[in-house]
């Protein structure tokens, strides 16, 4: 059995704690390899070589940094099959999806390289007779993150490549579900110039997460995750007078209009429902087709495109459509959730209980769900299900499907399908969600943009990547400057003194 380690101070570090959680092979239901959860003290040895190495990675001028972050461009782009593979393995995506995931987040690595630009401070002349006014963005100091099992390395990415770009030190505890690619991209960065103990991983669980959030010397939290925990965390690490930023779940509605192409429309969703199983925090979840004519054209179009999905391990080859969900208490729980939709009332259009993969009985595959006629106070509609499972609740009206979404707790995104200009237009403007798709069903902004949602799905101010991460990243400090007039008309003689 494979015991996976920390990495600390440059190196793989085996767990001292006693404690591991088991890193599970989602398509057949076997333990792969054994993750060490970090106690207090591991952390705080960490937290210590962070420390005496961060003064001189943020004293190294920000081209210099930027060096390192290309190099790891080129690192990530020559890995790139081998990343996916890792993360396939222990995630159950497919193949071209883990590639998309490393994808993403290289870009974010791509656009820190920007940092010497990013962080150039303001300058203002003769804010007073002789007074110069100048803001600088200085370095945290020690920076922690801690990241879901989803991206196992775009997420991470999106945290550390900034942190390190701004010249923080950066701590980062992965998910214990797939901590392999975590491992890997640490061990790259230094590959590519970056000094020891700057990107370290610590493996763990909450025992580990509360040894960030009360150690004094780490200065800033990032969370994604599960909207309890970045509650949890959002709260005690504001407490603990660190800056905190957490992003949490999401139930993404699309509005069908009625003059949509249907087609394309049902395209759409099949993809965002049922891609990464439904294991995405911007997947949809929820579809809203306005009017029951619109609605019954949807539901035509969508069940023989859901019908023909391909699930399967990684491994059975690029025309899989979703892998496994990622354990098995993830599976039993949207099973329980499919079951309170069927109490409930709904109607369970395509029923994919009984899905069973020959070969991978032990797996944890789930078969596409739809579920159609839902209403507001179901469990299907109110709860994320983080599951292959698209829930149709019908409106009669623009504005009834505009009220839907806005009602919900969760704003992490949305996306609206329609020809009409105006009522795009309209939605965009008035809804009260993060990040929203018009004709576009995924809409995650590039890495120069920034990513967030609303409501439920985010504590704090600022969003992910683009310029709020070297906001996030960097504290400002301004100095206002008087210098006494100098000799301008040859020497002086006696010992100069204030007026
Ligand atoms: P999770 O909340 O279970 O775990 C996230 C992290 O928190 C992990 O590192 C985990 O070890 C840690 N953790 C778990 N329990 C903890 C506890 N009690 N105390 C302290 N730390 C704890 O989430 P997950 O299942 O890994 O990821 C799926 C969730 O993440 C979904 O809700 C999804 O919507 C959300 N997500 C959100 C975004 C976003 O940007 N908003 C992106 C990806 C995923």
């Amino acid at each position: 059995m494979q015991e996976l380690t920390h990495y600390i101070n440059g190196a793989h570090v085996k767990g001292t704690s006693g404690r591991f959680a088991d890193v599970m092979n989602p398509a057949t239901g076997e333990v792969q390899a054994k993750c060490p959860l970090a106690n207090a003290e591991e952390m705080a040895q960490a937290v210590a070589h962070a420390a005496a190495a961060q003064p001189a990675w943020a004293a190294t001028n920000p081209q210099r940094r930027a060096r390192v972050l290309m190099k790891l461009v080129d690192l990530l782009n020559r890995d790139m099959d081998k990343l996916a593979e890792a993360l396939s393995r222990e995630h159950g995506k497919t193949l071209p999806d883990a590639a998309g995931d490393v994808q993403r987040g290289l870009e974010v690595v791509e656009y820190c390289i920007g940092a010497p630009q990013l962080l150039k401070g303001e300058y203002t002349d003769s804010a007073g007779p002789g007074i110069d006014m100048y803001s600088m963005r200085q370095a945290l100091g020690v920076t922690a993150g801690i990241t879901p099992f989803n991206f196992p390395a775009m997420i991470p990415m999106w945290m550390f490549a900034p942190a390190i770009a701004c010249g923080n030190a950066f701590i980062l505890k992965p998910s214990e579900r797939d901590p392999s690619v975590p491992l890997m991209l640490a061990e790259l960065a230094e590959e590519a110039g970056l000094p020891k103990g700057i990107l370290q991983v610590v493996n763990g669980d909450k025992e580990a997460v509360d040894a960030i959030l009360y150690n004094d010397v780490i200065q800033s939290v990032g969370f994604v995750g599960s909207t309890p925990i970045a509650e949890y965390i959002y709260g005690t690490g504001c407490a603990q007078g660190k800056r905190v930023q957490c992003f949490g779940g999401a139930k993404n509605h699309m509005i069908i209009m009625p003059d949509a192409d249907m087609a394309q429309a049902a395209d759409a969703l099949v993809g965002a429902g049922y891609g990464a199983a439904g294991e995405r925090c911007m997947a949809i979840s929820v579809a809203v087709p306005v009017g029951d004519e619109t609605a019954d054209k949807l539901i035509e179009e969508l069940v023989p495109r859901i019908e023909k999905l391909k699930v399967g391990p990684y491994t059975a080859g690029n025309d899989v459509d979703y892998g496994p969900v990622v354990t098995a208490a993830a599976k039993a729980n949207i099973e329980r959730l499919v079951q309170t939709g069927i109490d409930q009332g709904a109607d369970l259009v395509v029923d994919g209980r009984d899905f069973k993969l020959q070969g991978y009985e032990e797996g944890y595959f789930v078969g596409p769900h739809l579920f159609d006629k839902a209403t507001k106070d179901m469990d299907i509609y109110k709860h994320e299900i983080f599951g292959p499972v698209l829930t149709c609740v019908r409106a009669q009206s623009y504005e009834e499907a505009l009220g839907l979404a806005m009602d919900h707790e969760y704003g992490n995104g949305t996306a609206i399908f329609t020809r009409d200009g105006d009522a795009a237009r309209d939605f965009a403007n008035r809804i009260n969600i993060g990040m929203v798709g018009v004709n576009v069903p995924i809409p995650v902004p590039l890495a120069y943009h920034t990513f967030g949602g609303w409501k439920k799905s985010v504590f704090g101010d600022l969003n992910q990547h683009g310029p709020d991460a070297f906001k996030f990243y960097t504290r400002t400090k301004t100095v206002t400057a008087r210098w006494p007039s100098g000799i301008k008309e040859g020497g002086e003689f006696s010992i100069p003194v204030m007026e």
